[in-house]
């Protein structure tokens, strides 16, 4: 398979074989456990323009920068941008007004205290807006977790408790939202079945939009 840019094919007990890039560019292959390599390799063969374009389209899209930690670079929080601003008191602690107030005595540690400001604002809001969803629908979780994962902006344990990354607070309300709602109903439905889709539409008519804004924007939040 030397000339065919699969990165990972991952067998299972399907009974299809599929192809999917991913937002990072990666190829992989799900395919059921016996599948020959040959048949693997002419699947794939047969849809190398379809990966090209595919990788090219997710090369588009939007990207975060890594940060710098200067005054005035942006950092997101809700769907909004607020420029980084350096405050000289020592006793003050890192507050959002329409800037991102920070200390300046943090330095050099500006990263650490940022990421951990966002994970208690996470907390905060991500907690409240589960509760809420969880009134509206009935479905409560066994409990509320944080995490600092790196691309699953959130995941229900079989013990039905929801983890959510802290990264997630960035996005505007109505994707925070959308994921908590996704993971609430996975507590009812724990696969994407067609019946998983239509409880999340009956709880959430335009999910589908919200759904692909994170399909094309969480490369922004992977800060
Ligand atoms: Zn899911």
């Amino acid at each position: 398979m030397a000339d065919i840019p699969v990165d990972e094919i991952i067998r299972s007990r399907r009974k299809t074989i599929s192809l999917m890039v991913t937002s990072d560019c990666r190829v992989i292959v799900r395919a059921p456990m016996k599948l020959s390599q040959v048949r693997i390799s002419q699947f794939v063969s047969a849809r190398q323009n379809w990966i090209a374009k595919t990788v090219e389209k997710m090369k588009g899209r939007p990207q975060a920068v890594p940060h710098a930690y200067t005054e005035g670079e942006l950092f997101w929080f809700l769907g909004r941008e607020y420029p980084l601003h350096f405050v000289d008191d020592d006793q003050a602690i890192i507050e959002r007004t329409d800037r991102l107030c920070v200390p300046r005595a943090y330095a050099p540690d500006i990263g650490r205290h940022i990421r951990q400001w966002y994970v208690r604002e996470a907390e905060k809001e991500i907690r409240s807006r589960c509760m809420w969803f969880s009134m509206m629908t009935g479905y409560s979780p066994a409990s509320i977790r944080i995490t600092d994962a790196q691309k699953r902006w959130g995941s229900c344990t079989h013990k039905g408790g929801l983890n959510f990354s802290w990264r997630l607070i960035q996005a505007p309300l109505e994707i925070v939202d959308y994921v908590i709602l996704h993971e609430l109903v996975h507590l009812r439905q724990m696969d994407h079945s067609p019946r998983f889709w239509k409880k999340v539409e009956e709880l959430m008519p335009d999910y589908e939009r919200r759904k692909q804004w994170l399909r094309e924007n969480e490369r922004l939040l992977r800060i």
